[in-house]
């Protein structure tokens, strides 16, 4: 078994805690061992959280130009050296290296939408609100904040959260998902080489344990995390209760809403994009597809089609899809297509015993399609996080958006139809938080918010863009005379402008 141990990152270094406990990382194509990763304790997050506050008043106090300066450099570093960080997430995750560069390119946005920052956190000033009264507003930094994150985007989501708070002047935790931790200290290391002060960004890898030392801990201020519903709620009550500003992005079912008018062959390209795209295992992927009569039998024949084409294997291969994060996962999600078939459901392709062109070890399930999905089925109320495509058929535009709207999560969603009133209406009547218009997966660009709306968020500010600036600054307002010959006398009423 491979040996090789993953530090924590703190104070602008590798760092190895006092704690005992480790876990285990996987190259899940190949299904072996590939590195063992440190598990923080309570003693070592404290260690992280110290040093992010002593950096603080110098990060929170220096120049905005300073701030974007190692911004942009940062930016030029991961540009350069994009590819190093899509194998890294490729040799963790499993997802094929031209979807792993995918993740970094919309990391890179981000980084690119907090150069801005001078621009995106100014204030505003009102000149003689009373007579010789001035009052403006700044923003200015929280102070130490953790961000919390899944396996799913090893580089992507800590990079929707870490290049605005640091750029507003706020000192990081970040501690990534355990099962593949490589590509954070990587992002770390290149934040120092890009002239980051040491202690600006930590990085604490582990588990639950660490997870609730930072959403305890007396000096952290805020907490951005993005994992499943039940440990979102769970950080979102712990992180509020202790006085914390928290946003807790959690999990999703998204539907993908077929009119019977749509361009079908986009329809069946966008449902195998985005139903088995990095295995299904994207918050934003369509689980349902949702049919309205009469398209269904022809809309099913065209992704059939499509999947017989699909090769599954090593995503450092010629691939189009990769294995699961873990056997254990792979096994539940394959367990989902025997309760399909329990619950009364058609099992169009099923993708066990897929040949995978990877190793003997790896963790594969091929792409699968479920048809005449009941909606009391766990298959149809779960989230799977797999490639698992359900298809549900419904009579009317009506009733597909009733259903959709009576999910219990509210991430992504989206419509496809040639008929613009038909898409017009469906944007003002879904209720969730991000939709596409013929657009299988909408995550939105990094100078709009990315974030859904029920129990797919916990919490009132979405992630990047101006929300995501909001969420790492609190407002001042200052109300200012300088002495003049108006001032003086006694005056107990309630200040009013004048
Ligand atoms: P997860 O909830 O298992 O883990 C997320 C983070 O929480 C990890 O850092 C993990 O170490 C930590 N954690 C795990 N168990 C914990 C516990 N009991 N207490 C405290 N912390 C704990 O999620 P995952 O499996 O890594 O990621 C997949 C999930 O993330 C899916 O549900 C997916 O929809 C969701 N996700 C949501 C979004 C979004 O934007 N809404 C984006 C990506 C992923």
């Amino acid at each position: 078994m491979n040996t090789e141990m993953l530090d924590h990152w703190i104070d602008g270094a590798p760092a190895k805690g006092e704690s005992t406990r480790t876990g285990a990382v996987y190259d899940p194509a190949l299904g072996e061992v590939t590195k063992q990763v440190r598990y923080a304790s309570a003693a070592d997050v404290d260690a992280a959280v110290a040093s992010a506050r002593a950096a603080f008043p110098a990060w929170g106090g220096a120049s905005i130009a300073k701030r974007t300066q190692v911004m942009f450099a940062f930016r030029e570093i991961l540009n350069a050296r994009k590819d190093e960080l899509a194998e890294i997430i490729t040799g963790e995750h499993g997802k094929v290296l031209s979807d792993a560069a995918g993740e970094v390119a919309r990391g890179l946005e981000v980084v690119e939408f907090a150069c801005g920052m001078a621009h995106l956190s100014k204030g505003g000033f009102s000149a003689n609100a009373s007579t010789g009264v001035d009052v403006y507003s700044l923003r200015q930094p929280l102070g130490v904040v953790a961000i919390i994150s899944p396996f799913n985007f090893p580089a992507m989501v800590p990079l929707w959260f870490l290049p605005v708070a640091v750029a507003a002047g706020n000192t990081v935790v970040l501690k990534p998902s355990e099962k593949d931790p490589s590509a954070a200290v990587w992002l770390a290391e290149r934040l120092k080489e890009a002239g980051l002060p040491d202690g600006v960004v930590n990085v604490v890898h582990g588990d639950k344990e660490a997870v609730d030392a930072l959403l305890t801990h007396d000096d952290v201020a805020a907490i951005s995390f993005v994992g499943s519903t039940p440990i979102a709620r769970h950080v979102y009550e712990t992180g509020t209760a202790h006085g914390k500003r928290v946003q807790a992005l959690g999990g999703a079912k998204n539907h993908m809403l077929v009119l019977p008018d749509a361009d079908l062959d986009l329809v069946a390209d966008s449902a195998i994009n985005a139903g088995f795209g990095s295995a299904g295992e994207r918050c934003m992927a369509v689980s349902v597809v949702v049919a309205v009569d009469p398209v269904a039998d022809e809309l099913i024949g065209r992704i059939t089609e499509r999947m017989g084409k699909l090769v599954v294997g090593d995503g450092r291969r010629e691939s189009d899809m990769g294995p699961l994060i873990t056997a254990d996962h792979r096994d539940k999600v394959a367990g989902y297509i025997d309760l399909a078939a329990d619950d009364g459901a058609e099992v169009v392709v099923d993708g066990r015993g897929v040949e995978a062109d990877g190793g003997a070890g790896g963790f594969w399930l091929g792409p699968t399609l479920i048809d005449k999905v009941p909606t009391t089925s766990t298959v149809y109320t779960d989230e799977i996080f797999g490639p698992v495509l359900s298809v549900v058929r419904v009579s009317s535009y009506g009733e597909g958006v009733e259903l959709i709207n009576s999910g219990r999560y509210g991430n992504g969603t989206a419509i496809f139809t040639n008929d613009g009133g038909a898409a017009r209406r469906f944007v003002n009547e879904i209720e969730v938080g991000m939709v596409g218009v013929n657009v299988p997966i909408p995550v939105p660009v990094a100078y709009h918010s990315f974030g859904g709306w029920k129990q797919s968020l916990f919490g009132d500010a979405k992630a990047y863009g101006p929300q995501g600036v909001d969420f790492y600054t609190r407002e001042k307002a200052v109300t200012s005379r300088w002495l003049d010959p108006s001032h003086g006398g006694v005056d107990l009423g309630f200040p009013r402008s004048v």
